[in-house]
């Protein structure tokens, strides 16, 4: 593959991956919903160091997801597309399949938190239930 770039709706935000995400999922939970305004995030999972800042600003927000294990979810300063979600216990950085320059790169296989998809959403049945291998 190439290297996989990506921008924010307002393009400040201009980021690249350097390596291949070998777990790609769609999470379900309610703080993803909330924060995104849809039914789930489109998780392309990476190593922390394998996500490259190039342009603009990350504006970081910091909290307990309940699990004991801080997450540190970055949002473009300017027009608040939520770009990457960090978990440094877990070193992974969870990057936005959607801001993605080619989106077509994504392929969700994995799906988190799928018992709190609301009701009028049909989680897709081809997805592998997190932690079920
Ligand atoms: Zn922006
Ligand atoms: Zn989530």
């Amino acid at each position: 593959m190439g290297t996989i770039s990506g921008s924010c709706f307002c393009q400040a935000v201009k980021y690249e991956l350097t390596s291949e995400s070998q777990l790609q999922g769609l999470c379900y939970c309610t703080d993803c919903q909330r924060v995104g305004g849809s039914a789930h995030w489109t998780s392309y999972a990476v190593a922390p160091a394998d996500f490259r800042l190039l342009e603009g600003t990350l504006t970081p927000y910091t909290y307990d997801p309940g699990s004991g294990r801080e997450v540190t979810r970055h949002f473009c300063g300017k027009c608040g597309t939520q770009i990457m979600v960090q978990s440094d216990a877990l070193d992974v950085a969870s990057v936005n399949a959607m801001t993605f320059d080619d989106a077509s790169v994504f392929k969700p296989e994995i799906g988190y938190f799928t018992t709190s998809a609301p009701a009028w959403c049909e989680v897709d049945k081809g997805l592998r239930p997190f932690g079920a291998e």
